[in-house]
């Protein structure tokens, strides 16, 4: 009797349909599958954090309505962060703002910028929410590809003229799921320079600033020079800390672009429960060595596995970043092909590349957001698969 809107009828597929249907076929026949597609820490929230909600759910006064921005003392929080983080100064009243998870903010962004039949240059492959939200804003999405030869870096100096007319807002991923490729500060200084060249708004997604193995860390966007002129920046807990049920982010940088979220959130949503916020603030101010022991476990899997896939004769792209690993199909394969003789064979479940847009195609994601016991377990069965 009734059918969709136009709007949802628009969007791509559920490309994980058919690997959640051969996941269940598996899982029917008894076998002991090792799910690594999905990007989901598996350790807990740190102590400090859940005690401190604990205490904030026994406040009366945290149980009303937030406000629609935030508290302040999360926003100051975040600034506080930030600085202590990349060296950025942000006015929590006015270039902080809080979110419901950063995929809210992300999703909700081209709504306040967007108008029909503007360009919003997205990367491919890259998380879904991008080319989704430009979509849902009845804005048109123009595929920038991610190519390993550039580093997984967006070429955007090969948009065409008339689409760059057009173009609004770009997206930027670094640390990038899915490649687990960084950006130099080389890189976003460049894109800074031609963004606003041609009037362009930067939205960069840090979600895995702080999942990094190597010496230097990855930086904000905002620490470069002028930045705050043209960009802003999404970024959350969830990874971070091990909060990805809590749902909670913050976007920082441009005040009218700010503004212009904000302006669209207070017509949505009416905040982030306070109890929440406060546990978040705690989560911000831990000592870094919490941190540190979260990097030292991801380390330790990313060792294991790549020594895996590497000794199967599987090609990873080399990373110290992220908790994902971007693994190059074999000859003769799909990525889809790929995927399902692993999840036939050795029964792990891992994503494959299309699902992240046409430029993931050749590739498979695995993330190491699974038990160190069961990550050596998947990669004792890799390392008997004969290719
Ligand atoms: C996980 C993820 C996010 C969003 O996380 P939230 O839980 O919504 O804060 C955003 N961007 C990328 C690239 C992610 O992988």
């Amino acid at each position: 009797m009734f059918e969709f809107s136009q709007r949802i009828a628009q969007l791509p597929p559920y490309l994980f349909a058919q690997i959640d249907k051969k996941k269940k076929e598996k899982l029917d026949q008894g076998a002991d599958v090792i799910d690594l597609g999905v990007g989901d820490p598996d350790i807990p929230t740190p102590k400090p954090i859940v005690e401190a909600m604990k205490r904030a759910v026994e406040k009366p006064e945290n149980h009303r309505y937030p406000s629609y921005e935030g508290m302040l003392s999360f926003r100051q929080a975040v600034a506080d962060w930030y600085k202590k983080r990349f060296g950025v100064d942000l006015d929590p009243q006015k270039e902080v703002i809080a979110l419901i998870g950063s995929k809210e903010g992300i999703a909700h962004f081209p709504l306040a910028f967007i108008n029909p039949g503007d360009v919003v240059l997205c990367p491919d492959p890259a998380y879904p929410v991008y080319k989704i939200g430009t979509l849902l804003a009845g804005g048109e999405p123009y595929v920038l590809p991610l190519k390993e030869e550039n580093g997984f870096l967006p070429d955007f100096r090969s948009v065409p003229k008339d689409v760059l007319k057009r173009a609004k807002i770009i997206w930027v991923n670094y640390p990038n799921n899915p490649t687990s490729a960084k950006a130099t500060k080389e890189f976003y200084k460049e894109l800074i320079e031609w963004a606003k060249e041609n009037r362009i708004i930067v939205a960069s997604d840090l979600a895995y600033s702080e999942i990094y193995f190597g010496e230097e860390k990855p930086p904000s966007i905002l620490e470069i020079e002028g930045a705050k002129e043209v960009a802003i920046e999404f970024h959350s807990l969830s990874k971070t800390y091990n909060m990805t049920g809590w749902r909670i982010g913050m976007a920082v940088g441009n005040e009218k672009l700010i503004a212009g979220l904000g302006k669209i959130k207070t017509n949505v949503d009416s905040g982030q429960f306070q109890a929440i916020q406060e546990a978040a603030i705690t989560a911000l101010n831990l000592p870094e060595q919490e941190l540190q022991s979260i990097r030292d476990l991801y380390r330790e899997r990313r060792k294991v596995m790549v020594e895996a896939l590497e000794r199967a004769g599987l090609e990873v792209y080399p990373s110290d970043a992220t908790f994902y690993l971007w693994v190059k199909v074999p000859k003769g394969y799909s990525s889809a092909q790929f995927v399902e003789r692993l999840l036939e064979e050795c029964a792990i479940v891992c994503t494959p590349g299309n699902g992240f847009g046409e430029h993931g195609e050749g590739y498979f994601r695995i993330s190491l957001t699974v038990s160190t016991e069961r990550l050596l377990e998947a990669s004792e069965r890799i390392k008997k698969l004969k290719l």
